[in-house]
């Protein structure tokens, strides 16, 4: 059961059966909706446009800028700490009455590769005979461009993607769905703030362009990245469906949970040196589940299991001058920690589908079959305080 605080105050958009698309927060099990609050008055000393809350995406209000995003959350805060508002009942919907969507749209879609453990596993396995990380990795951010158009929000399932597998150096491949269908536990950025082209963004400041994040699902076809990577990265492997959760966390509910980053050894560049390395301790957590059945925890990792940081990312993704822009997402890559139970995918739970997963029930998973259904759940919680993140859920459907 999701908990969101008080304290969190996360933002999503929300529609009522075929009613218009509206901005949102969520209190424990109720959604609130800022729109009929704004109707109401409450934000008028804030100067909001009334109608940036009837709205298709978060992108108008984050372009409000960080000094009124907050202002609307402080505002919200004490609107719903009084419990004996008048308006109390018309501005809250039970959770489960509404269909939540897309927080965002996105523009430009990255998604890096920045837990070392991550990337030894993979190194590893795809290249047995060489060293697991490649001489780039401690040196840059690594990441690759990916495809907006092809994520979707919680609740929405996909079907088995088809492709070129079976392929190996001496054997032509062959054309079928994928038979080692995986899932990457990553985080989201929201990107908050536009860099105008050319401007590269100091890794001191780079948070000042984060808006928020979800939690993400990267979906990958093993058996088809296998065959396609090299030279150029991945592609039909990932582009076929990304899930993200709907409710975007804001940079400011996550004060209290900062941790020190690790060392980095080799040192970086002087423009990926960070005068305060910092990560945010969010627990995560993969859950499956078969048809039928309960769920079951299948990974336990943290969101700062990861070598490069967030503002890392974007001081390097802007380096060359690459702009970014309101509503861009970039994804954390798989946060694997240390102990197997932390990885974040079935390829490294799994060794390569060489150690299948046994569930209480008795049946055994490599890679996914139709009908399982994967959850992700995230929560930061210290000292009483908690921060939820509630979760992203998607069933695989067959083929078509
Ligand atoms: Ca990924």
């Amino acid at each position: 059961m999701s908990n969101f605080t008080l304290h969190n105050i996360p933002f999503g958009i929300f529609s009522i059966k075929n009613g218009k698309k509206r901005l949102a927060t969520i209190i424990n099990d109720q959604v609130v909706d800022l729109y009929a609050l704004a109707e109401f008055g409450y934000f008028d000393d804030l100067k909001i446009k009334k109608t940036v809350f009837k709205n298709d995406y978060l992108n108008d209000f984050i372009s409000l800028g960080k000094e009124k995003t907050n202002a609307v959350r402080r505002r919200l805060q004490e609107i719903l700490a009084d419990d004996k508002n008048i308006h109390h009942s018309s501005f809250t919907i039970h959770h489960s009455k509404v269909n939540l969507h897309l927080p965002v749209k996105i523009g430009d879609y990255t998604d890096f590769y920045s837990s070392e453990q991550h990337a030894t596993n993979v190194g590893m396995m795809f290249r047995p005979n060489g060293d697991a990380l490649l001489p780039n990795w401690k040196h840059i951010p690594v990441g690759y461009h990916g495809r907006a158009s092809s994520i979707f929000v919680s609740g929405q399932n996909f079907h088995r993607p088809k492709g070129q597998i079976n392929a190996t150096d001496a054997t032509p491949p062959t054309f079928s769905a994928t038979k080692r269908l995986d899932i990457e536990l990553e985080m989201a950025t929201i990107i908050g703030q536009p860099n105008l082209i050319g401007d590269s963004i100091d890794v001191n400041k780079a948070e000042e362009y984060v808006f928020g994040f979800t939690l993400f699902n990267d979906w990958s076809a093993r058996d088809i990245q296998r065959w396609e990577y090299v030279p150029l990265g991945p592609f039909l492997a990932k582009n076929f469906f990304s899930s993200m959760s709907p409710w975007v966390v804001t940079l400011e509910a996550l004060e209290p949970f900062r941790v020190a980053a690790e060392v980095q050894d080799p040192e970086v560049l002087p423009y990926l040196k960070e005068e305060k390395r910092q990560h945010f301790d969010v627990q995560l957590e993969v859950i499956l589940q078969l048809p039928n059945s309960e769920g079951v925890k299948i990974c336990t990792s943290n969101f700062k299991n990861m070598y490069w940081t967030v503002a890392q990312q974007i001081a390097h993704h802007t380096v060359n001058g690459c702009n970014l822009n309101i509503g861009d997402v970039m994804a954390s890559g798989t946060i694997s920690g240390k102990t197997p139970d932390s990885f974040g995918s079935l390829l490294e739970l799994t060794w390569g589908g060489k150690n299948p997963i046994t569930l209480p029930d008795g049946s055994t998973r490599t890679f996914l079959e139709d009908g399982d259904t994967i959850m992700i759940k995230g929560f930061a919680e210290k000292n009483g305080l908690r921060v939820d993140f509630g979760e992203v859920r998607t069933m695989v459907l067959p083929a078509k």
